[in-house]
């Protein structure tokens, strides 16, 4: 089967030739139609994220391995089960639950296996969906698609899913104001989850017009260009003055952060997902001042996976894909996303 690998950081994907795994106890071979190209695969691909200073954090020294074939987001159909495998049966459709955990530490024991102290995800830890097949370690991991569009689908495993646990922890209450940073892919499923799950007023930000008109098309009530204006202003006049009860910030760099921190009101909660990275300074005696909540959120569990799958099922969340490229184009998609040229979603079409 052909692969696109990441051999070395910084380098070309290779595209290779390798045998098709055989799956054992409940493994599940994947024939993968559809791989999203996200934003940390760029990450990986670069070799880690900015630290402060612009020290880059290794992704290396946080236990990825190369050569590693990519790709979190995979949606397909079942090639070849295991002998243990049950309740699924060859040619169903499905999408993967990609976080997986070693089991046993408190997170995995909780059923929040995103949050497991020795992550094996697939795609990071492990080969992802970068290929003609994927080999699922079980299948407890794999969601029914049914006849939902596997494209549409795929980029549910991490935008949507991400930004489906992000939208939750803010918890919003009917007429209060969320704040979105970044209408990127992952941006852009939360303005519709937000749409679809609370009754705020999402405002989202960005620096792309063509973004931020995606954005509104896709349900956003109020677009701010942080590029020509300050976005701090620009929420504190949409809020009398006060400030969002929530924002969510899927940039977080050393200029998102500290806006996203300075557009909260009293009471406030600040999730922070993005991982361009950097570093800010904090106002220190503000979060007790103005009781700020400020937290991180990484991926999501298995049963918010399940769920947002029947949300996407009900019609209730838009295809965010704009662009479809063939495994021998992958680094083109890569270098596509790096320069902003991507709205919403790439996602691979082995
Ligand atoms: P993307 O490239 O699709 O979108 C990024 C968006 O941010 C673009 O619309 C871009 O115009 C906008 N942007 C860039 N700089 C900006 C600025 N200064 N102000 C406002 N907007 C700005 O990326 P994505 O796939 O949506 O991922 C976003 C980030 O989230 C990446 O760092 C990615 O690695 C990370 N991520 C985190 C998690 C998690 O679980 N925490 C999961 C997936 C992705």
């Amino acid at each position: 089967m052909r692969v696109a690998r990441i051999i070395k950081t910084k380098e070309p994907l290779e595209l290779q030739d390798i045998d098709i795994p055989n799956p054992a106890g409940a493994q599940v071979l994947v024939k993968v139609e559809s791989a999203g190209v996200c934003h940390s695969d760029l990450h990986l691909w670069e070799g880690g994220y900015a630290g402060p200073q612009g020290v880059l954090m290794k992704v290396e020294d946080r236990g990825v391995k190369f050569p590693l074939t990519p790709g979190h987001e995979v949606a397909g159909t079942i090639a070849e089960m295991g002998p243990d495998v049950k309740g699924f049966s060859k040619g169903e459709r499905v999408l993967v639950y990609p976080w997986i955990g070693e089991g046993s530490c408190p997170a995995c024991r909780a059923g929040e296996e995103n949050l497991c102290d020795a992550p094996k995800s697939l795609g990071v830890y492990q080969d992802g969906g970068y290929g003609e097949y994927a080999l699922v370690p079980n299948h407890k991991y794999l969601v029914k698609l049914d006849d939902f569009d596997p494209s549409a689908a795929a980029s549910l495993a991490c935008s949507g899913l991400t930004a489906y646990t992000a939208v939750k922890k803010v918890a919003v209450k009917d007429g209060e104001t969320l704040v979105i940073i970044g209408a990127g892919g992952l941006g852009l499923m939360a303005v519709q989850i937000g749409k679809a799950i609370t009754k705020a007023r999402i405002v989202i930000v960005d620096i792309d017009e063509k973004k931020l008109a995606e954005a509104k098309r896709l349900g956003a009530d109020v677009i701010v260009n942080s590029g020509t204006g300050d976005p701090v202003q620009g929420v504190k006049d949409l809020t009398k003055g006060l400030g969002a009860e929530a924002v969510i910030d899927f940039v977080n760099n050393g200029k998102t952060a500290p806006n996203s921190f300075n557009m909260l009101r009293k009471r406030g909660k600040l999730v922070m997902v993005g991982l361009f990275g950097g570093s800010m300074e904090i106002n220190l005696p503000l979060i007790p001042l103005r009781a700020f909540t400020i937290t991180g959120a990484y991926t999501g569990k298995y049963s918010d996976l399940v769920d947002l799958v029947e949300i996407a099922k009900q019609g209730k969340l838009q295809s965010t894909v704009s662009r479809k490229f063939k495994l021998e184009d992958a680094n083109k998609a890569l270098e596509e996303l790096k320069a902003g040229k991507i709205i919403g979603r790439a996602v691979i079409n082995p």
